[in-house]
């Protein structure tokens, strides 16, 4: 026998063989056992979740010669012939190839013939998103006044791309794309079926490289037997699909929690030269971010598609504030998205980490400040620098002795400029935040502002502003009120009026409205103005 590739081996013949879709199952199966079978169908979900192989499956079940209790016979010559797209009543088209007009008639055409051995006349159009626009007209016709006996399945992955008029004359079956738990369990299934041993790291892996797609993760399977014969582990599983390992992830997540930059740099370089695609690195990234987060909740049994982490991992992870986490993953997603738009990717990449790890810095100085050594250590530089500049600018006093509450300025030095040298000297976490932010004295009043909202949050901590106030007054002899600002223009930008229309009005061009509009009438709205 000729060897078949995994996806046509193990291709669902039957419904009970389809893995996941229990929705368009239920919908199909009550077609038949009511017998109201519809004219045109509309499938549509993403690449590879089985929506041709269900439009078969149906078509046989309508078709079958041997049909009982509604199931078929898999035997017999009508099922045989849909299934080695023989039958000359089932009929496959992919739109992606034969998008013409022309081809459309033809199908149309032979529609008005009856079937010769089924009850039915199948038409399948593949991605049929792609057919031209005078070939949706002429398919329409055809729908607008079907013939008896005949159906048409229309398979597609970009539904909005279809007119509405078409749309409105078939019943819509969603499919969609499959959870990581219902891959594996497939995945399974058929290594024991070809007497594969394969760890469930990589089952896990191959899932995650076929985001839904039951046929890309055979597919994946597949490349991986091949190189690997009937034996995969991880490490050589990773190898292959050239997949950053957890290894790897994990160690830009911990630099990018300690905001290492140089070594997130090198990670990340050594990751582009190794051939990986960039997007799917920054995706790899956010899943193990994400993953992590529910690790270190405790819920990771909880939820679907939480990426395997070892325990070493998640423990060294797990000492990292909730709170950097959440931020971190939000940028990334951010990242994530704007990785499609870009032309220079690498670009892209390196500038963001270098921002992300800049942010946890700000985020990190809970573990600073817990640790009584660290803390010390702050007060004795903050100590030195004292005694230095009381040296260097104060020779005349005697006595050499500082008490370590001794202000180094009277109160009426306390200015803008002497404020900031003193935090250059200090350089600890409080005065890195000071610093980053724009600050107003006057007399005994001090305004910070700030244009990030993260430090923003930071200063106004109880805890965090007593540490200033107390830092402010052991420099300069004067108790002082704080007031702390957030002047994020962006934020206000989000408020105005004009911000809401632009927001609306982005909303409104890529509604399926529209879209659907564009496409029925071939015509594109150039720009809305707001009335003044
Ligand atoms: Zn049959």
């Amino acid at each position: 026998m000729s060897y078949k590739v995994l996806s046509r081996k193990y291709r669902p013949k039957t419904f009970e063989e389809v893995v996941g879709q229990e929705n368009a199952l239920t919908v199909l199966k009550s077609f038949i056992k009511t017998d109201s079978i519809p004219h045109a169908l509309i499938f549509c979900g993403s690449r590879g979740v089985g929506k041709t192989s269900l439009a078969r499956i149906f078509a046989k079940t309508i078709n079958c010669n041997e049909l009982r209790d509604k199931k078929i016979c898999v035997k017999c010559s009508v099922c045989n012939e849909i299934d080695e797209n023989k039958s000359l009543d089932v009929i496959e088209i992919d739109a992606a190839s034969n998008n013409g007009v022309d081809q459309i008639r033809e199908i149309i055409e032979s529609s008005n013939y009856s079937s010769i051995n089924c009850p039915y006349k199948v038409f399948i159009v593949d991605e049929v998103h792609m057919l031209s626009k005078a070939a949706f007209n002429a398919l329409l016709k055809t729908l607008e006044e079907p013939n008896k006996n005949t159906v048409f399945i229309l398979a597609t992955t970009e539904v909005e791309k279809i007119p509405p008029t078409i749309l409105s004359r078939c019943q819509m079956i969603n499919f969609k794309t499959l959870s990581k738990s219902s891959l594996i369990h497939n995945l399974e299934n058929i290594c024991n079926k070809e007497k594969i041993s394969i760890d469930k790291n990589s089952l896990s892996l191959i899932a995650e490289e076929s985001r839904g797609s039951v046929r890309d993760s055979l597919g994946v399977l597949e490349q991986l037997m091949t190189s690997l014969n009937k034996s995969i582990i991880i490490s050589d599983a990773r190898k292959i699909l050239g997949a950053t390992s957890d290894q790897i992830l994990f160690e830009i997540s911990k630099n990018l929690l300690e905001s290492n930059i140089k070594e997130c740099l090198t990670n990340y370089d050594s990751i582009y030269k190794s051939g990986f695609d960039s997007k799917k690195f920054i995706h790899s990234l956010l899943n193990y971010f994400r993953s992590a987060i529910y690790y270190k909740l405790g819920i990771e049994n909880q939820i679907e598609d939480i990426i395997n982490i070892e325990e070493s991992q998640i423990n060294e992870l797990k000492k990292y504030d909730i709170e950097i986490f959440e931020n971190l993953f939000d940028q990334l997603i951010k990242l994530y998205e704007m990785c499609g738009k870009t032309q220079n990717i690498k670009f892209l990449i390196e500038s963001n980490l270098i921002k992300l790890c800049l942010m946890a810095n700000y985020l990190n100085f809970d573990e600073i400040i817990n640790e009584e050594e660290v803390n010390n250590k702050i007060r004795q530089s903050q100590e030195d620098a004292v005694k230095i500049n009381k040296k260097s600018t104060q020779s005349k006093e005697t006595g050499p002795t500082i008490k370590k509450k001794t202000p180094k300025f009277p109160a009426n030095e306390l200015n803008e400029s002497n404020l900031i040298k003193e935090l250059d000297i200090l350089n600890n976490e409080n005065s890195k935040l000071l610093k980053s932010c724009d600050i107003k004295i006057q007399k005994n009043k001090m305004t910070i502002d700030t244009k990030n909202n993260l430090i923003y949050k930071i200063l106004n901590e109880k805890v965090r502003l007593a540490e200033l106030q107390d830092t402010i007054e052991e420099i300069f002899n004067v108790s002082i009120t704080m007031s702390i600002l957030n002047s994020n223009e962006l934020d206000k930008v989000e408020d105005s009026d004009d911000f809401k229309f632009q927001e609306k009005k982005d909303k409104l061009f890529e509604s399926e409205t529209m879209k659907n509009l564009f496409n029925t009438f071939d015509c594109r709205v150039l720009d809305i103005e707001k009335d003044k």
